[in-house]
């Protein structure tokens, strides 16, 4: 999962788009007794200027599974998520704490955003179904 700027200048490319399938560490869904089902598919479209920064356009696609945050029920959804993500050439700009990423120039390994990604594309909780109002108690 690596974009290879310099050789990809050199062929005189500045835009195309890499694809793979990426199996997320354990630790990677946030929601209780919740986890991502298989791969995640990844598509990058990417962008390089003239300068060296290099615009990506990420998506995420995969399957949460789980119980249901509310009733514990099964539940699965199908999660997509698309980022702009901005990477500069490390050693340019005044080192101010932002959003984007940095890179050495030559390669971009694309892991940390990918895990990124996939942290902010999670819902907070995953549902049975929309509305679910929750264990019934009444216990009909
Ligand atoms: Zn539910």
């Amino acid at each position: 999962m690596e974009i290879d700027v310099s050789k990809l200048c050199a062929s005189g490319k500045c835009e195309g788009e890499v694809r793979f399938g990426y199996n997320p560490p354990e630790d990677c869904c946030l929601i209780p007794l919740c986890g991502i089902e298989g791969a995640v598919n990844v598509n990058c479209d990417y962008f390089i200027c003239d300068d060296g920064k290099v615009e990506v356009r990420m998506t995420v696609d995969y399957l949460l599974s789980g119980q249901c945050s509310y009733c514990l029920k099964d539940a699965r959804r199908h999660i997509t998520y698309t980022a702009d993500l901005l990477y500069d050439v490390r050693g340019h700009g005044g080192g101010e704490e932002d959003d984007r990423y940095y890179y050495d120039g030559r390669k971009i390994n694309l892991k940390t955003a990918v895990d990124d990604t996939i942290l902010i594309s999670q819902p907070n909780v995953l549902l049975c179904k929309d509305g679910c109002e929750g264990i019934d108690v009444t216990n009909k």
